[in-house]
């Protein structure tokens, strides 16, 4: 795993095989069924890194040859706060590893003239939701703007401890988020060289809830 030299708290999730997924996310060559492929391969690993150290209790369990002594996740199990809409393709694959974590849906726009995040569905709440780590799935960490509300929000709430996973990242997103929240950790797998004036990642991957179901603006 790279981390950012300058940034504490971030971990591209980065090695040959996923960047061979980043660049075929990126290929506009790419259809719908494969971005969406692409994107749950490479969240399975974000989570995997993310949820490396979920706690654990000791337990017994009897298997075929035998009852041990052994160790099974323990607590309230994380939520995920899913970024309609393109981190609806992410979701799939928390689930899969986390079967019973709640989803939380959070709608956000950005203006396209200031750039702002305009909120248009409200976050559901859930039981327990203070004692329960959060998981924000959205692949594009651009602006930082959205992440930031998000947390914000989140916050509000009483939720003490936030994971961001984004596929696609720049570093003035990843600052925006790390200033306004300097405890919640980051996990993305490429971190691109710059921010375009409407707020797209380049070289990015487009817009990535198009790609990933098929609109068009
Ligand atoms: N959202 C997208 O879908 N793509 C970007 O590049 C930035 C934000």
């Amino acid at each position: 795993m790279k981390k950012l030299p300058t940034t504490k708290g971030v971990v591209i999730v980065n090695n040959n095989l996923i960047q061979g997924m980043i660049f075929n996310l990126r290929s506009k060559k790419t259809l719908s069924g494969e971005f969406r492929n692409l994107i749950k391969k490479i969240t399975y690993l974000l989570i995997l890194e993310a949820m490396k150290n979920i706690p654990l209790e000791k337990a017994v369990v009897k298997t075929p040859n035998g009852v041990v002594k052994d160790k099974k996740v323990s607590g309230e199990m994380p939520f995920i706060v899913s970024v309609l809409r393109a981190a609806e393709a992410m979701v799939p694959s928390v689930l899969e590893l986390i079967p019973d974590a709640p989803v939380c849906h959070i709608g956000i726009f950005r203006d396209e003239k200031t750039l702002e995040p305009q909120q248009y569905l409200q976050l559901k709440s859930i039981k327990n939701i203070k004692e329960r780590e959060c998981i924000i799935v959205d692949p594009m960490l651009a602006t930082g703007g959205t992440a930031s509300f998000t947390i914000s929000l989140l916050k509000k709430k009483g939720v003490k401890k936030i994971k961001l996973l984004s596929i696609f990242a720049v570093e003035v997103g990843i600052q925006k988020v790390k200033k306004d929240h300097p405890e919640v950790q980051i996990y993305c797998a490429v971190v691109d060289p710059k921010l375009l004036r409407n707020g797209y990642i380049f070289p990015g991957c487009g817009d990535a809830g198009d790609r990933a179901f098929g609109t068009i603006k």
